[in-house]
């Protein structure tokens, strides 16, 4: 994680720009090493000369040692740590380093060139990748009130594949004429406010440092009272570890503690609400029509039906470790959690957004049940080592999301290199389409589908690569069978013939 501060020389100031070395207490001509609780901080100039500076705040953590030195009371809720970014993004753990390595100039103070610290000078700070829960947008609304003028980028989730969307990651450019102890009590305030996550904790000071830091800006702020909401969610943090460890105590559900989180997450989750499960047409005619996907007195609706149908052949196969693959908002997993026939449930999905929505979903089932559930951020067409070796592997509604020429590199990845013992695949029926009122023929379920297939040729798809990995196949209807067109979702069921796969398929 890098932030990089910039200085150049304002016309005719009797000054080198390399005095921002006496600001920050830091040499231009020497790396400087800092030993962190979290990792190490570099500081360093990537160029120093009389009209313009550059210093470097450049952050190694060690995931290790960020879980290792954490004390008992310390609030990491143990599903907060899978989908850990704290490497690569500048959030909390920079704002520690900003404190630590720079706190003179935080503070305002320099010895050397008091004036230099009251003066008002033209800087520039880029941060590479910066997580923002709530878009770009809220970069200019926080920074841009104080002066600052705010570029800010979202960055792709992945270049080569444009159409996965952006991430939650911005590059941020700031650039204004301020002194340099605002500029950092500025990214100290509000880089864990747009993070907004609740992985890691500073102290129990929050409210003094939010405002000692914040004096001189923060009460005019046009969005003090979010910043300040945002700020504080960590201490929230506090009480809902408190929390869940009287919940792991007896048990019980710890539903209350979302009473207390009312934050980012909720925003976010609420704003990508609209799961697949509620764009389909989920209804089975004539049976059920729940729309919120549940039961109603005509029967449950085909999304419950679906998870049923999975949960009971992963039964079947004996499988007790077993891997959702492109898991979604969890709406297996937790079906499954209760389950103790499963000892490890891992959910892998492509998309940070599902991942979150995942997360806060499993959040709140009891810990006996969450404990043994994890989630992975990962693309199902790339193999991955550390997917081997399980029971069985759940397709749910997944492989019509891939586009068909990548669809090889799946079944390569899935069936070829992580070979579990069973894998269980649904996908719908597009024969049964016609029977869906308002879903025009010849037009997907679903936007984002690729393709959608009929019982044939999804029957000529699985007996080939059944025939390919060496795993033997049967199909199950899901949801009630039309006698023209068949049930509305199809399964297979594919079961490993032998177990020293040697791969036989295609890379
Ligand atoms: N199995 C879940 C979600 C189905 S939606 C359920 O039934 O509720 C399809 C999911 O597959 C999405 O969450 C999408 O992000 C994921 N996905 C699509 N292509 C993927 C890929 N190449 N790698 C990993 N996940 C993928």
């Amino acid at each position: 994680m890098l932030l990089t501060i910039s200085c150049t020389r304002p016309e005719a100031a009797g000054w080198p720009a390399t005095d921002l070395g006496f600001l920050l207490h830091k040499n231009p001509s020497r790396i400087q090493t800092f030993e962190q609780s979290y990792g190490v901080a570099h500081v360093f100039y990537p160029e120093a000369d009389a009209d313009r500076c550059t210093a470097a705040l450049m952050l190694e953590i060690d995931p290790v040692r960020l879980v290792r030195g954490k004390s008992k009371g310390t609030p990491e809720f143990s599903l907060a740590q899978y989908v850990n970014d704290r490497p690569y993004a500048a959030s909390s753990l920079l704002s520690v380093a900003l404190s630590t390595v720079f706190g003179t100039a935080l503070h305002g103070r320099c010895a050397q060139r008091p004036e230099l610290a009251e003066t008002a000078l033209p800087l520039r700070i880029e941060l590479p990748a910066v997580p923002c829960k709530g878009g770009p947008e809220y970069v200019e609304r926080v920074f841009a009130p104080l002066g600052w003028t705010v570029v800010a980028t979202p960055l792709p989730l992945d270049p080569a594949f444009p159409e996965w969307g952006d991430s939650h990651y911005v590059r941020v450019e700031l650039t204004g004429t301020l002194r340099l102890a605002d500029a950092l009590s500025h990214l100290y305030v509000l880089l864990p406010v747009l993070d907004g996550s609740k992985h890691y904790w500073l102290d129990t000071n929050e409210i003094d440092k939010l405002l000692r830091f914040g004096e001189g800006w923060l009460t005019g702020h046009p969005e003090r009272e979010w910043i300040t909401r945002r700020y504080l969610t960590r201490r929230h943090t506090l009480v809902r570890a408190a929390l869940a460890r009287l919940a792991e105590l007896d048990d019980a559900e710890p539903e209350e503690l979302d009473a207390i989180e009312e934050d980012a997450d909720a925003e976010a989750s609420d704003a990508a609400a609209g799961s697949e499960a509620e764009a389909v047409p989920e209804a089975v005619p004539g049976t059920a029509d729940a729309v919120s996907g549940e039961v109603d007195e005509r029967g449950p609706s085909l999304a419950v039906l679906r998870r049923q149908a999975v949960h009971r052949a992963l039964l079947e196969v004996g499988a007790s470790r077993v891997l959702d693959l492109g898991c979604g908002q969890a709406a297996l997993l937790r079906e499954l959690a209760p389950d103790r026939a499963f000892t490890e449930i891992v959910g892998v999905d492509v998309s940070m957004r599902e991942l979150h929505i995942a997360a806060r979903r499993l959040r709140r089932l009891p810990e006996w049940q969450s404990r043994r559930v994890t989630l992975r951020q990962g693309a199902l067409t790339y193999t991955d080592a550390s997917l081997k070796g399980y029971d069985a592997a759940v397709l749910m509604e997944v492989i019509e999301h891939v586009d068909l020429p990548r669809l090889k590199a799946l079944e390569h990845a899935v069936f070829g290199a992580a070979a579990p013992g069973a894998v269980v695949v649904t996908t719908p029926n597009s024969e049964y389409n016609v029977r869906y009122d308002g879903l025009d023929a010849g037009v997907f379920r679903h936007t984002d589908h690729r393709f959608e297939w009929s019982r044939a040729e999804f029957a000529e798809w699985a007996g080939r690569v059944a025939e390919t990995y060496g795993y033997a196949v049967r199909f199950e209807p899901v949801g009630p069978e039309d006698p023209e067109v068949g049930p509305s979702t199809q399964m297979a069921v594919f079961t490993q013939q032998r177990n020293d796969s040697d791969e036989k398929g295609a890379a």
